[in-house]
């Protein structure tokens, strides 16, 4: 199957999810699909890689909490360590944390403040681009760290909504844009 059908039938509408008028792209189908969910993190590890296929990044940051499903498989097809940025309150060491609008009301989001060495080349995952919010601040916490942001690697990105001018000057992949 090409990667394009896959997505096709792994990603579903959820109509008025969260909320009346909200269609909402659940991914779960294509997680329970061994093919799918395979094609699909090697979709997003190519954003760690140079055109020659070396890893040029050091870290993979997974968005709480379908970025961490994605996330960590990437970071193993690339030889790389993970990091967790969570919602507040949910990580025990010492933290920095952002806060953001959100699609569907506002959030704040955290990390380790020792979660990177200085000068870590990082890639962020997430599964989802709406508004950008959620990935604005979370770039704003790699940078806090001292680390490098490669790039942004998400699985779908929604063109009707702002995210990718929000992240305007930003590497920003997706694996499948509706
Ligand atoms: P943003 O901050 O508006 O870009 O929203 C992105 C965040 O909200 C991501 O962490 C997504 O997981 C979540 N999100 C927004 N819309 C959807 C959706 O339709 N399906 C799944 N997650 C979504």
């Amino acid at each position: 199957r090409s990667l394009e059908e896959i997505l096709k039938d792994g990603i579903r509408d959820i109509p008025d999810y969260p909320q009346a008028g909200v269609v909402f792209k659940d991914i779960t189908p294509l997680l329970a699909d061994h093919e799918g969910f395979s094609q699909v993190v090697q979709a997003l590890a190519a954003s760690g890689r140079d055109a020659d296929g070396n890893v040029v990044v050091d870290k993979v940051v997974g968005i709480e909490a379908r970025g961490f499903i994605l996330a960590a498989p990437v970071a193993l097809a690339l030889g790389a360590g993970f990091v967790p940025v969570r919602k507040k309150g949910k990580l025990p060491a010492a933290t920095y944390e952002e806060s953001y609008a959100l699609e569907y009301g506002k959030a704040t989001i955290e990390v380790h403040q020792d979660a990177f060495e200085p000068g870590d080349r990082v890639l962020v995952i997430d599964d989802v681009l709406a508004t950008g919010g959620t990935v604005e601040a979370c770039l704003r916490l790699v940078r806090r760290c001292g680390a490098e942001v490669v790039g942004t690697a998400v699985l779908l990105e929604l063109s009707f909504l702002p995210g990718r001018e929000r992240l305007a000057g930003e590497q920003l992949t997706a694996v499948v844009t509706v």
